[in-house]
């Protein structure tokens, strides 16, 4: 590893204590640039690497809210911006029990790379909350979304910080926060979120652009190979919008999804997903992925262990961090996969890539293989600013192209540094060039 990376690390670690997934992140992205360092050392020139791991600016707040027995609760609220070299901070918001200011720091730091692949105008952050919507009434997700934009609004703006969706934040909660930021501040200021609904400035396939993305994305990755999604056995985990979408995609594509998951456990469907009900029971009802077992007459339900026991051609890990570990990497080596996208943030952990690596399994990191959601937001943005609305299939056909372009980017990149298939050195050191040129030109700061 390049000297001046190592004591980038080093600093990080020191400054950061206790932030084991924000440190992770770090080092994942800063072992893969230590290749670009070594060949040219001028990137790292003006303290690059160090203003590059520390957030521009970082916001924590409360959030007091009143719930339906009149009970004042308080939550914490945080938005990280952590870099706007290429465009307004963009990123998610997170409402999860989980949500601290490592994650929201590792999720941040994570979108830079992310956007920058998009090829679109977007700099970095992420956001979010403890608070859990599950369980939660209609009104006290109301009244919570109220009061964290309340704050919020004084930081973000079309042209500032473009905040969205992510996990526990739906269209839904969106709404709440638009219509919240809208009466605050007296504006129709559609910009200034992502992921609205389709009569109040969202755009067309923003809901599915995560799912099919990384459906596109993985099909990119098959094709190199000389073959294709039909008839291919696919597991998924998750049952989200990222999770539906993918499932959806797939399908269309002549595969067969088997499997998806919620916190209460997975269900695997020898016959194929059965999408309508998915969706019927996730979308339609907040429901639990049991009842869809009950209503298939093969379908199981597992409360233990995880889909990736059950043999697949192409695994897609669509619900959260670290849900598939070294003993799962090896399970799905043994089993014959051939293919991992990632369709969430950071879903396997560093040991099984480095079990991809070692089987030979052709693995796709979430930086670019799920950058289709916020690559849609982003012709959101663009839609919003025009006063436009385009079809469905303009929409879709854009985001196929960017799924297509990033691969075909990744992989050149990682062939210029001698890792040919390395879609993680590819993806990070391709983004990491156009973010350091774009920090390099505009001067210290
Ligand atoms: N939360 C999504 C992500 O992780 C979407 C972000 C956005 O659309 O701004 O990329």
């Amino acid at each position: 590893m390049h000297p001046q990376v190592e004591r980038t690390l080093e600093e990080v670690k020191r400054r950061n204590p206790g932030e084991p997934e924000f440190q992770q992140a770090v080092f994942e992205v800063l072992n893969s640039i230590s290749l670009a360092v070594d060949r040219d050392p001028s990137l790292a020139d003006h303290a690059l690497l160090e203003r590059l791991v520390e957030p521009e600016r970082q916001i924590l707040f409360r959030v007091p809210w009143v719930d339906d027995s009149g009970t004042v609760r308080v939550n914490r609220g945080y938005r990280v911006e952590f870099n706007s070299a290429l465009g307004p901070y963009k990123g998610g918001l997170r409402f999860h029990r989980s949500v601290n200011r490592n994650i929201i720091k590792s999720l941040g730091f994570e979108q830079i790379f992310k956007n920058a692949l998009t090829g679109q105008s977007l700099g970095g952050g992420k956001g979010g909350s403890d608070f859990d919507p599950h369980g939660k009434s209609d009104w006290e997700v109301m009244n919570f979304c109220q009061a964290y934009m309340t704050e919020l609004s004084r930081h973000i703006g079309d042209k500032t910080d473009v905040p969205a969706g992510d996990i526990g934040v739906g269209q839904r909660e969106i709404g709440f926060l638009f219509g919240q930021y809208r009466r605050l501040k007296n504006r129709w200021e559609t910009g200034v979120l992502t992921g609205k609904g389709l009569d109040w400035g969202g755009s067309h396939a923003r809901r599915e652009a995560t799912g099919y993305g990384v459906v596109f994305f993985a099909r990119e990755m098959l094709l190199k190979r000389g073959e294709d999604l039909e008839g291919k056995i696919v597991t998924v985990s998750g049952s989200g919008n990222v999770a539906i979408y993918a499932i959806e995609k797939a399908l269309q594509f002549g595969a067969k999804p088997v499997t998806f998951s919620d916190s209460s456990g997975w269900v695997y469907d020898p016959d194929g997903v059965d999408l309508d009900l998915l969706k019927e029971i996730k979308e339609g009802r907040r429901g639990r992925v049991a009842e869809y077992a009950e209503r298939r007459p093969r379908a199981e339900f597992h409360a233990e262990g995880r889909p990736w026991s059950v043999p697949c051609h192409v695994a897609l890990p669509c619900a959260t961090e670290n849900e598939l570990n070294e003993d799962d990497a090896r399970e799905l080596a043994k089993n014959g996969c051939e293919i991992i996208a990632e369709g969430a943030n950071m879903p396997c952990s560093h040991d099984a890539v480095e079990v991809f690596a070692q089987s030979g399994i052709l693995f796709a990191p979430g930086k670019a293989a799920n950058a289709g959601g916020v690559a849609v937001s982003s012709l959101e943005m663009e839609q919003n600013a025009a006063r436009a609305r385009w079809t469905f299939q303009e929409v879709e056909g854009n985001l196929a192209e960017i799924m297509r372009d990033i691969h075909t980017n990744c992989l050149e990149t990682a062939d210029e540094y001698a890792r040919p298939g390395d879609y993680v050195v590819g993806a990070n050191i391709r983004a990491f060039m156009r973010v350091s040129a774009a920090m390099h030109a505009q001067g210290v700061f």
